[in-house]
């Protein structure tokens, strides 16, 4: 999500302008590893029908997908949607076209990152796993909840690996983009 609590979907009633309309936007995530299945997308609603977080929310996978699929690239990368998805599959076994649509979001969030469009959330895990190598912090309580459950104590992380592995994949880089303060905000 963004920096506001509000969750921004994105809405219908919003007029296409065509300065909003990037045409090449569609081949751009298409060409990525994952997002060739986005080209055979019927937009046939199946994916937003069996969605769980469709099931709660104003979000729709296939709302996501049309929108890439008319190249309104700056709507669909800042906006909350992209960031809504569970992962659970559940789209994939229903679709009849075989679009692989959480790899197409895992597109959709590296393109965002870099545009400066981190979700608070994620980006506040990924500062965590760059400060202790860790998505949640080794706490007494962990600890302590781990020998009452007898299960052996966490290890430490190899941040010297794990530094060397953010350096070299410019993950680091990534995450200067945001210094002193989200962009999202
Ligand atoms: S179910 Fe598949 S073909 Fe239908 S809208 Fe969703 S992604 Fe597209
Ligand atoms: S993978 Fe994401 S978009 Fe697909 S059904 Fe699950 S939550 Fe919805």
């Amino acid at each position: 999500m963004g920096q506001t609590d509000e969750v921004r979907t994105q809405r219908d009633d919003i007029p296409i302008r065509d300065e909003d309309v990037e045409r090449t936007f569609k081949y751009e995530v298409a060409h990525q590893v994952g997002g060739e299945g986005l080209l055979r997308c019927l937009k046939c609603g199946a994916c937003s029908g069996g969605c769980p977080v469709g099931a709660v929310t104003d979000y729709r996978p296939r709302k996501v997908l049309g929108n890439v699929l008319l190249g309104l690239k700056d709507l669909v990368l800042s906006s909350d949607d992209i960031w809504m998805c569970a992962a659970c599959f559940t789209c994939e076994e229903r679709c009849v076209q075989e679009v692989n649509f959480t790899d197409i979001v895992t597109i959709l969030r590296n393109m965002a990152v870099k545009q400066g469009h981190a979700a608070r959330g994620y980006l506040e895990m990924a500062r965590t796993v760059v400060a202790y190598g860790r998505v949640v912090p080794k706490t007494f309580a962990v600890d302590k909840m781990r020998a009452n459950l007898e299960l052996p104590p966490l290890q430490d992380p190899a941040m010297e690996e794990l530094t060397k592995i953010i350096q070299a994949s410019g993950f680091d880089k990534i995450l200067a983009l945001y210094k002193g303060g989200d962009k999202t905000q």
